[in-house]
């Protein structure tokens, strides 16, 4: 799969400080990582890190000294989100100057008890004066209908103001939102290839829209399945999915290669991580991953 015969692909992975590598997040990995290097690209890898309260201490560098133990080496120099808060500023004083975005002071509480669904109902986006108690920025929403062509799920249309509402740019703790985050780090890093877990799917059509407003260029998509416990639970932090095994690193990769449905031969397994590695970006097709949403570890 030759995304951009004519330009140079560029992919990320972002993982968020939370915790180490568990096999869920080595498995976005390295298929974000083989699907860039197939193509002779570049792979950047940047670090979430603006969910202050989430983050956990050392957890950065526990990430980025696996993914080397794993073999995925990255170009340039990693991206912190918390070293990116001006460019953020920016791109919301863009919006605000063409009245975009307003503030919000609805706490969850309020809105559970005036609406039925997630749904903002858009009671803060009239106010006239700036409220003097802290306050949420929410991007306005049109009915516009957002659609793109993953390349692995197929085509994926939304309304954005049916489907998700007015939603939050910057928190009212000050933070500024993945949704919005992660837009203009995309640009900044001129990234044109995002391959991440099928569980973000559903953001994505957010995302363009912002990328709309901003007058920014759309990246290619790939959603990958994710992978799930005997339970059918997303390997994650939060279901306290354990760290990847560094023992037996090749192991791991083989595995990982089995559940990315790319048939590695049993000889992998003896052999070293970045032989591995180099077997898997010869072979790369991210074919066999078109239209499932999750994988059993
Ligand atoms: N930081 C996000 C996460 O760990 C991923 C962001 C993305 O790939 O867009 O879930």
């Amino acid at each position: 799969m030759l995304s951009h015969p004519d330009k140079k692909t560029i992919g990320r992975f972002a993982p968020s400080p939370t915790g180490p590598l568990h096999l869920g997040s080595l498995y976005t990995a390295l298929a974000s990582f083989l699907q860039a290097r197939s193509q002779h690209g570049k792979w950047l890898l940047r670090i979430d890190d603006l969910d202050t309260p989430r983050n956990v201490q050392g957890a950065a560098d526990n990430i980025l000294s696996t993914l080397e133990a794993f073999g995925l080496h990255w170009d340039d120099s990693v991206v912190y989100q918390s070293h990116c808060l001006d460019a953020y500023q920016f791109y919301l004083d863009e919006l605000a100057e063409k009245q975009l975005i307003y503030p919000c002071i609805c706490s969850r509480k309020t809105l559970a008890s005036i609406q039925t669904t997630d749904v903002y109902s858009g009671v803060c986006r009239n106010k006239t004066t700036l409220p003097d108690s802290p306050y949420a920025l929410r991007v306005k929403t049109d009915a516009r209908i957002i659609g793109f062509d993953d390349g692995l799920q197929g085509l994926i249309a939304r309304n954005i103001a049916e489907h998700y509402g007015d939603f939050i740019l910057k928190r009212k703790d000050g933070i500024i939102a993945y949704q919005f985050a992660v837009v203009i780090d995309d640009h900044l890093q001129q990234v044109n290839e995002i391959v991440r877990g099928f569980d973000l799917l559903m953001e994505t059509p957010k995302q363009i829209y912002l990328q709309q407003l901003l007058g920014l260029p759309c990246p290619e998509y790939l959603h990958v399945p994710i992978i799930v416990d005997q339970q059918g639970y997303k390997l994650s932090k939060q279901t306290r999915a354990s760290a990847v095994d560094l023992t037996t690193p090749q192991q791991v990769i083989f595995d990982l290669l089995g559940l990315l449905k790319q048939n590695p031969p049993s000889e992998l397994q003896r052999v070293s991580v970045n032989e591995s590695i180099s077997w898997a970006i010869a072979h790369w097709n991210a074919e066999p991953l078109t239209q499932r949403q999750q994988v059993n570890a």
